[in-house]
């Protein structure tokens, strides 16, 4: 009898992890994001056999609305370009629609699905009224002026402006879209409804509605989650090596805290290669080169001649560390990066981006022992801290930086006590990534069955 249930209950996982790779052909990476957490909620939706009832699989995984759009734009030359815009409103059950926008070439339908299905289950740990999302575009920023990077905003807000409100989805940032972009896009939404709506956009300038600590915050509370785990096990950040992947909003912010808790960043990379700085990163030069001057790394050897470059970033994780911040970009840590952390003894590895580590090297991790914290908990700061942001529009208040940064260290804190006891009531002792996926997912399939059918 037993048996039988088991049988029914996986097999109804297992199709829905076929029907989603059969009804979106081609999108690995949004596959990658759906598989990893229905085959770790098995056992829960096993337990809940209105679950399958109710269709909660098959409504999860198709998102509620998917916007393409064509985005025209000019050239400071003359010339013209189209590109591609999307926003995929993936969950609305806990709240409206919440997630960044991307500006990257490689954007396309597998990565937008996957980081607003990944966006829901993240929103639903803040414990903040926040659905799931995620938009962009495939535009590269890259080597573009700014009054390119302009005028590509202004047209891809004028259409993007019929879909987001404050109450109903609101985009932020993510790679390529920072302060700069959200100005542009946050001014065009503004010309065009004639309303200032400071809660329609996250990510804004201090002046002007945003919030104190949102720049820092993704970096931030991504530290003070591994804080907490190493406290767990007696552990601090004091003298430890310390590798963090990108240079980015993520990483400098990480790279800061780490820093300010005593550990010693020794590694940093673009997309072009890696720098090692045997004596400590400098982050001054690091915020110059990428922040000031939207260079690359490899500027960084002009300041600090006695450090190493490499051309091919990946070659970072075979630096000797404790610590390892993955937060450049997705499935940039494989098995034979995962195998050589291993080796050379990493004690925690924390995802800074999302879905940095593909499941086979998370697998690896698991298995030697190697704290592991996965993205949809450890990078939650930034989103939780726009929930924030969100908070202080309305009530047309601004909080001071240590107000924010202190609640924010307290959303970290409950994320990550709630994700461990989760684990620990399902016997999966220290299984991060078992107790986010289950947390998250019964938050937002129960406020599904309270909704009905929709
Ligand atoms: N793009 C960020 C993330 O991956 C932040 C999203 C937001 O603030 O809405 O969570």
């Amino acid at each position: 009898m037993s048996n039988s249930i088991e049988l029914t209950q996986e097999s109804y996982v297992d199709s829905i992890i076929e029907r989603v790779v059969v009804r979106n052909p081609g999108e690995t990476e949004f596959h990658q994001a759906v598989r990893e957490v229905l085959e770790s909620i098995k056992p829960v939706v096993e337990l809940y056999p209105e679950f399958e009832e109710n269709g909660i699989l098959e409504r999860l995984t198709e998102p509620e609305r998917q916007i393409i759009f064509r985005v025209p734009w000019v050239d400071d030359q003359g010339n013209v370009h189209v590109n591609r815009g999307y926003r995929i409103e993936f969950n609305s059950a806990l709240g409206p629609y919440k997630g960044g926008l991307r500006f990257h070439p490689t954007v396309y339908p597998g990565i937008m699905k996957f980081l607003a299905f990944e966006q829901t289950f993240k929103n639903a740990l803040t414990g903040r009224p926040i659905g799931g999302a995620k938009g962009g575009s495939d535009f590269d920023p890259k080597g573009k002026s700014d009054s390119e990077v302009m005028r590509f905003c202004q047209s891809f807000m004028t259409e993007l402006y019929r879909h987001i409100g404050a109450q109903t989805d609101i985009p932020a940032g993510d790679i390529g879209v920072g302060n700069r972009e959200i100005g542009y896009l946050f001014g065009q939404y503004k010309r065009i409804t004639n309303r200032f709506e400071a809660g329609t956009l996250t990510g804004k300038g201090v002046d002007w509605g945003g919030s104190l600590a949102r720049t820092e915050a993704t970096g931030y509370g991504l530290v003070y989650f591994v804080d907490e785990m190493l406290k767990d096990i007696g552990e601090t950040f004091e003298g430890k090596k310390v590798i963090v992947s990108g240079s980015g909003n993520v990483a400098i912010y990480t790279v800061q805290k780490v820093i300010e808790l005593g550990g010693k960043v020794i590694a940093l990379s673009d997309s072009d290669g890696m720098v090692y700085d045997p004596e400590g990163i400098d982050l001054n030069s690091v915020i110059e080169i990428k922040e000031k001057r939207r260079g690359r790394i490899v500027e960084y050897l002009k300041t600090h001649p006695s450090a190493e470059y490499n051309d091919n970033s990946k070659n970072i994780w075979k630096i000797e560390c404790d610590i390892a911040f993955p937060c450049a970009t997705q499935n940039e840590i494989d098995m034979e990066e995962a195998k050589t952390l291993v080796n050379n003894g990493v004690l925690v590895v924390a995802e800074g981006a999302n879905m940095p580590c593909t499941p086979e090297a998370i697998e690896c991790f698991q298995k030697n022992n190697v704290l592991f914290a996965p993205a949809k908990a450890a990078n939650a700061g930034g989103v939780a801290t726009s929930a924030l942001e969100m908070t202080q529009n309305s009530m047309w208040e601004s909080w001071s930086f240590e107000e924010v940064d202190k609640k924010l260290r307290e959303v970290m804190k409950n994320i990550y006590s709630s994700i461990k006891t989760t684990a620990e009531e399902y016997k999966k002792d220290g299984d991060l990534v078992f107790g986010a996926n289950v947390t998250a997912f019964l938050k937002v399939a129960r406020a599904m069955m309270d909704q009905g059918i929709v």
